[in-house]
């Protein structure tokens, strides 16, 4: 394993540094404070600066330039996502991450070419319809029908917890066309939220915002040709669709704890606490997590750029980086005190890091993407190879 950027990856990453400090007005952080923006400016901000990144062919940087990416390696990727932890998140972050490669490997042409660019521009933003009421982490329990209807269907049905479906054009769906095959029943569609017969209802986090939404579907045309694969052939669809985010993010979670770290050493080193052997205790050890963190992070991407395709090993990165995300952040609470429960658009918040939005937001990373059980259920099985009752 060789933990050394190339010498092609160490000038992707000078550039990147450079273009960002030409083009990076205002980091998000202070987006996020400014009154003025309520949540639909920020989501226009996030929007324009997905047109930027874009433009200047910061998206997509592991697609073949065929389809508007850079053709490069998932270290690039890995490394843009890394040095721009303080941009505005893009506004297509499902569409990008999750359906892009999907259509790339199992779209038609023609699907590629209708739906990749404005994908990548941001003027269509996606967000992904697989979750139901009663199918999460037992996902083909969906019940979310597709009828058919001439050459097309009609969808009846509920998908809940849809990350963007307040502010989306377009949803992938998993729905059933045969309710007798658990498996081979489920087919993915590209559908039109802006049609008859579909109702986004926001759906209010503890943070404040409506991130996320139900979407109700009451006869909503889902096109013959908007499906990927076949009829019947969603399931392995879906599955793969998961695994093309892998490895994309490893260098940018510790890179991303590494400010937030910085942020705490700072704070207890206002409040005098630094002092106490406990307290640095507590630090040092987050601090080693981390590093092991990105140790592992290099050996993902290692054994990606070698070809590998990503295993079961990826449980491992998620729960590790979910359930310390959330370790931190009560860390954080604990150690800096009120400040760090003051949201972010409070006066008396911190200026820098949001404790308490983080400390509220990440009591989601250990369910969404596989909950932190059904992650150990994965390593138990597929890695220590224990048995399953
Ligand atoms: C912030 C956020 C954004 C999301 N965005 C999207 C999105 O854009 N699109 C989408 O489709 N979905 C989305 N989801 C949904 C997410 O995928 C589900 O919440 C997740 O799969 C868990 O399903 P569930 O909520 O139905 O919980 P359940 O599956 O009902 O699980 C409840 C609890 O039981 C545990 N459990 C369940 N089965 C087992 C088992 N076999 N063994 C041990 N423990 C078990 C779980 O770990 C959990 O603690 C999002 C969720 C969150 C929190």
């Amino acid at each position: 394993m060789d933990l050394h950027f190339s010498e092609e990856q160490q000038q992707f990453r000078a550039q990147l540094r450079d273009w960002l400090k030409d083009n990076l007005e205002r980091r998000w952080i202070e987006e996020l404070r400014d009154p003025s923006n309520d949540q639909k400016k920020l989501f226009d901000i996030r929007r324009s600066w997905q047109g930027k990144l874009n433009a200047a062919g910061y998206l997509g940087i592991h697609w073949p330039k065929k389809w508007g990416g850079r053709g490069l390696t998932v270290v690039e990727q890995a490394i843009f996502a890394a040095e721009t932890i303080h941009a505005p998140p893009i506004a297509s972050r499902v569409g990008i991450n999750l359906l892009g490669p999907a259509l790339i490997h199992h779209g038609t042409e023609e699907q590629r070419r209708r739906f990749v660019p404005k994908m990548l521009s941001g003027e269509e933003v996606w967000c992904q319809g697989f979750s139901e009421p009663e199918a999460g982490s037992d996902l083909a329990a969906l019940r979310t029908r597709a009828i058919p209807d001439g050459d097309d269907f009609r969808l009846e049905g509920q998908k809940v917890w849809t990350t963007f479906a307040p502010w989306s054009d377009w949803i992938f769906v998993l729905a059933r066309t045969d309710p007798e095959d658990r498996y081979g029943g489920i087919t993915f569609f590209l559908v039109s939220l802006h049609q008859e017969g579909i109702e986004v209802r926001p759906i209010r986090q503890m943070t404040g915002e409506s991130e996320f939404g139900e979407v109700f579907f009451d006869g909503a045309l889902a096109k013959r040709e908007h499906i990927i694969g076949a009829v019947g052939e969603g399931w392995p669809i879906a599955m793969t669709v998961l695994a093309y985010e892998r490895g994309s993010m490893s260098l940018a979670h510790p890179a991303r704890f590494d400010h937030y770290l910085q942020d705490l050493v700072k704070g207890v080193r206002q409040n005098g606490t630094i002092q106490r052997a406990d307290v640095r205790e507590k630090i040092a050890r987050l601090l080693v997590e981390n590093e092991v963190m990105r140790a592992n992070g290099f050996r993902t991407l290692a054994s990606l750029v070698s070809g590998q395709a990503p295993g079961p090993e990826a449980s491992l990165e998620k729960v590790f980086w979910s359930e310390y995300s959330r370790h931190l952040a009560d860390t954080a609470l604990e150690l800096l005190g009120f400040q760090a429960h003051s949201l972010v658009r409070s006066p008396s918040a911190r200026a820098e890091m949001d404790w308490g939005h983080e400390a509220l937001y990440c009591r989601a990373v250990t369910i969404y993407a596989g909950s932190s059980e059904i992650q150990r259920n994965i390593i138990s099985k597929r890695i220590l190879k224990l048995p399953s009752s």
